[in-house]
């Protein structure tokens, strides 16, 4: 696994894009601003394209959760998701 580490020039042009962030990773302010907007934008669409409200998206997905839904089923299965997710981080560890 090769990952290029190397911080950007100040002056490089890729500050302030995705590119900096997700590819290059840089987490200078400009480069993480890029990074939310971009998020921001994500989210946003699958808000407008009605994936929240699709049917074939149940509640009681951390899925859905993730999307915006903060109903009561949904947040049990993220929280469900999250512990799992750190009971397998917690065994990772001591196994190191
Ligand atoms: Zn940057
Ligand atoms: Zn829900």
């Amino acid at each position: 696994m090769t990952r290029n580490t190397e911080p950007l020039a100040p002056d490089d042009p890729r500050h302030g894009t995705i590119n900096g962030y997700g590819n290059l990773g840089c987490r200078c302010d400009a480069c993480r601003e890029a990074h939310r907007e971009n998020h921001m934008r994500y989210m946003k669409k699958v808000r407008e394209t009605g994936s929240l409200s699709g049917p074939d998206v149940n509640h009681g997905t951390s899925y859905r959760y993730d999307v915006g839904c903060r109903c009561e089923e949904c947040r049990d299965a993220h929280n469900a998701k999250s512990r799992a997710t750190k009971a397998r981080l917690r065994k990772q560890r001591r196994f190191r």
